[in-house]
């Protein structure tokens, strides 16, 4: 996707946002390209002046008409209060791909150098548990909502396949816990495993996450492109850039099919914001990824280039190792512009093709079933009773109803019916599964308000989920023995 349009949307951001966004602005002003900047605001300065999403609605006026924004890291209260400037301007403008390349680069020692690291996470941005729709089901019991649609994979997969095309990688790894997850997770896997064999090109491979983050540890070197869901990419990610050097070297690229944004994988780092220590390496290198997205790549690879030589010269920011002085953020930012124009002697620029995105559809999308059938529903309940003494209760409940009482579960586990005991510790909010008798037969919505009236009557239930079957496929998870 080129954009013609060359103002750009800056948003400084938090703590060192300030700083690095400056230094990334002055690089790409030396390289002649001529980007305007439209600088606006977000995140702590907003939700300080009351705006709740903590994203103005100048700056939401901004990327509508630029498409492009080059963004400093924006600060999130953690545990309360107000909810993610970041996770706002990401699904504002569904920017449902996030790249994260990170390299082996020179003079940065790490455990892995000379093993020429060169990966891009491809993280899915707007759905898994970063919906953020959580509740507290009981006064002690919380409940987060994992939401992945066929829609969401499939575009994160063949934006990772396109990715891979266009920088001429060799393999992509899809990472999911779908041996637990294998609704959810398993979706992801599915999707890729359908989609790869249109990319014959690439070598397509499943692993699991927890292997992934062991084999990133033992021999990151056989990874080239991994694609994930939302959390697990935001945990890998830090990962790889903690193989190769650090946060202040990982840049990130959100992209969506109305706007993308650009910024360093780091937070506000508040303990070094102001004192001209910050590393601007990352957002200096998502600044050329920007430019390689607008379309303006020699100036893109004008500034990798320029950032290798850099490094080569043996300069050193606050957060590389070492004994010789660190060089402040405005200095490093000079020493780059200094080196604009030159080559690397460690690697020469990387012939890169455009991303290819399928444009997005304003049409709701649904997937297309033959059948559909309600064969049950889940109904949870909180209560203080022993498990036994639970479903003795609910039986008179449903006593000369449709329904029959399968199975209660309590923190995942399966603990009425069991043929020993069980040693759990129990919690207040239980699973209840009831099943229409007849198993051919729809469970109506009458019905299930009904059972939900009965059993309200004596109990206290604060969720339902209808346990559906689509094509005589089971659409839920089964229970846990
Ligand atoms: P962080 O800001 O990334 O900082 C963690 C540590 O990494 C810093 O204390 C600093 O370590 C080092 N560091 C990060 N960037 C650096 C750079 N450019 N140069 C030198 N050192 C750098 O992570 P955090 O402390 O977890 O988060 C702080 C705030 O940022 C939170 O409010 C969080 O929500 C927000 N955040 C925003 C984004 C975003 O906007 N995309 C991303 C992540 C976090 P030393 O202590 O060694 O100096």
């Amino acid at each position: 996707m080129l954009f013609h349009n060359r103002k750009i949307t800056v948003i400084p951001g938090d703590g060192i946002g300030p700083e690095v966004i400056s230094a990334a602005l002055k690089v790409i002003e030396a390289t002649g390209v001529g980007i305007e900047a439209d600088v606006q605001q977000a995140g702590a300065s907003s939700f300080a002046k009351g705006v709740v999403s903590g994203v103005p609605r100048e700056t939401i006026e901004s990327i509508e008409n630029t498409k492009v924004v080059l963004k400093g890291p924006l600060e999130t209260p953690i545990g309360h209060g107000n909810k993610s400037a970041n996770v706002t301007l990401r699904t504002l403008f569904e920017t449902f791909g996030n790249l994260r390349p990170v390299r082996e680069l020179p003079g940065v020692t790490t455990p892995f150098t000379g093993r020429k690291l060169d990966i891009v996470i491809v993280r899915e941005n707007v759905e898994d548990l970063y919906t953020g729709i959580e509740y507290m089901q009981t006064p002690g019991v919380a409940q987060a909502l994992k939401i992945i649609s066929r829609t969401g994979c499939e575009k994160i997969v063949e934006l990772a396949f396109e990715f891979a095309v266009a920088a001429q990688r060799k393999r992509v790894h899809c990472a999911t816990k779908a041996n637990i997850m294998k609704l959810t997770e398993g979706m992801l896997q599915h999707t890729f495993e359908e989609i790869a064999p249109r990319y014959p090109q690439i070598e397509a491979k499943h692993i699991l996450i927890d292997n992934c983050a062991h084999q990133l540890a033992m021999r990151p070197e056989q990874f080239d492109v991994i694609v994930t869901t939302n959390m697990n990419g935001d945990i890998l990610s830090d990962l790889t850039s903690g193989l190769t050097g650090g946060l202040g070297f990982a840049p990130s690229a959100n992209i969506g099919n109305d706007a993308a944004i650009f910024e360093a994988v780091h937070g506000s780092a508040p303990d070094i914001a102001g004192k001209n220590m910050a590393n601007p390496t990352a957002i200096i290198l998502s600044a050329a990824m920007m430019l390689r997205h607008v379309g303006e790549g020699a100036a893109a690879h004008n500034i990798e280039q320029a950032v290798l030589v850099t490094l080569e010269s043996g300069i050193r920011s606050s957060d590389m190792p070492g004994n010789s002085p660190a060089t402040g953020t405005k200095e490093f930012a000079d020493a780059i512009i200094a080196n604009l124009g030159r080559v690397s002697s460690t690697e020469g620029p990387k012939d890169f093709r455009a991303v290819k995105i399928s444009p997005a559809s304003r049409e709701v999308q649904a997937s297309k079933v033959g059948s559909r059938q309600v064969t049950g529903v889940d109904v949870f309940i909180e209560s203080r009773l022993q498990p036994a003494e639970l479903a003795e209760a609910l039986n008179d409940v449903i006593a000369g109803t449709t329904v029959n009482l399968q199975m209660i579960g309590n923190r995942g586990n399966t603990v009425y019916p069991v043929e020993s005991e069980r040693h759990v510790t129990l919690v207040d909010q239980y699973r209840c599964r009831f099943m229409k008798k007849d198993r051919n037969d729809n469970l109506s919505n009458a019905e299930i308000l009904s059972l939900l009236t009965r059993v309200g009557e004596e109990h206290t239930w604060m969720h339902v989920e209808k346990l559906q079957q689509f094509d005589d496929v089971d659409a839920f998870s089964r229970t846990q023995k």
